[in-house]
């Protein structure tokens, strides 16, 4: 960390900052020059809290020169995380697309649903029991019984499930269920608590971006996760808010090659709730692919017109399997399977 003083800062400030950051159990290492006094610390300073410093007489700035993230910085682990879902390697040569509906609806959805991701060749099924709504009038989801619907089409075809928790108190409900990937929603990315005890258990997460979040901000997110112990945590891009309204996200497609040189950590992408318009889906897609991302998160419905939950931006199973196809290509062009 670097403390710059103001320009007419004198003995007794420069001091103090000397014996607050020594206090610390820091060195500081001060170089005065014609205008300026600058003091480096040295030391393990992650835990300093920048604003007492900034506040102290005579500073004018602190700049914090290592990395606020530590174990999902790719300088501490350079190799890639390689996430194991019941033997599906996600992070690695092959991309992973996770298909299937908004919302779980009922067990014949479910069913359609999963028969046409199977059918498309994913290998891992999406599907939200538990809805963020924006109107508390909406439908909420179907709940725990929606997790049983869930698991039970999921099982016919041997897909792992993924899905999202949005209040810590269901979690010892979505382990019993076995989920095999929990998902934290662009709404929660900074529900510290919950992040907190997404640390403390064995099962991969799905964090995705906040709709106003930095890459930095998202990271320091991952690191709740990672610090509790848990490090199997993929990041998921589903676009950010902005002044545009021709489509419900802007999908930042710069944050994925920024992501895998800044973290060891998987890069998945969610193209349906960055464009919020089906036709919009597969442009997406391959320019996710064609950017570095290890996956892709993609609603999917049996009847699209149907769907209770964001019909606009769902894929029908016929065009799930088109898009794969296309992408299978894009990927081989790539070195990497699909
Ligand atoms: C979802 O994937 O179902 C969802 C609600 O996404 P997001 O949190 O990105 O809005
Ligand atoms: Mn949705």
């Amino acid at each position: 960390m670097i403390i710059i003083m103001r320009p007419k800062v004198n003995d007794a400030e420069v001091n103090a900052v000397i014996q607050k950051l020594e206090s610390l159990g820091l060195q500081a290492n001060v170089s005065r020059g014609v205008e300026r006094t600058v003091i480096g610390a040295i030391g393990e300073d992650r835990h300093l809290h920048q604003p007492v410093l900034k506040a102290m007489p005579g500073v004018s700035d602190v700049v914090p020169i290592v990395k606020p993230y530590k174990i999902v910085a790719r300088e501490s682990h350079p190799e890639n995380t390689v996430i194991d879902i019941n033997g599906i390697l996600l992070g690695g040569n092959t991309i992973q697309v996770i298909g299937g509906p908004c919302s779980v609806e009922t067990q014949p959805q479910m069913d359609l649903s999963a028969e046409g991701v199977a059918a498309a060749g994913c290998r891992l099924m999406r599907g939200g029991a538990f809805k963020p709504r924006t109107s508390p009038y909406a439908f909420q989801g179907a709940g725990l019984e929606g997790l049983s619907m869930f698991r039970q089409a999921a099982k016919a075809h041997n897909l792992p499930i993924v899905t999202e928790l949005m209040d810590v108190r269901m979690l010892d409900s979505f382990l019993e269920h076995g989920v095999e990937v929990i998902q934290v929603g662009t709404r929660n990315m900074q529900n510290f608590d919950l992040l907190k005890e997404l640390g403390k258990v064995h099962v991969p997460v799905i964090l995705k971006r906040g709709l106003c979040a930095t890459i930095s901000e998202w990271l320091m997110s991952a690191e709740y996760i990672a610090a509790g112990g848990n490090h199997q945590i993929i990041l998921c891009e589903r676009g950010v808010r902005s002044f545009e309204t021709a489509y419900r996200n802007m999908l930042d497609v710069t944050a994925i090659p920024v992501l895998k040189r800044e973290t060891h950590l998987p890069v998945i992408v969610d193209p349906s709730h960055a464009g919020g318009k089906a036709w919009l889906v597969p442009a997406l897609a391959k320019a996710a692919i064609a950017a570095g991302a290890d996956g892709l998160l993609v609603e999917m419905h049996p009847t699209p017109c149907e769907a209770w939950c964001d019909a606009d931006q769902a894929l029908t199973p016929t065009e799930l399997q088109t898009l794969m196809v296309e992408l299978r290509a894009l990927a081989n062009a790539m070195g990497r399977d699909l």
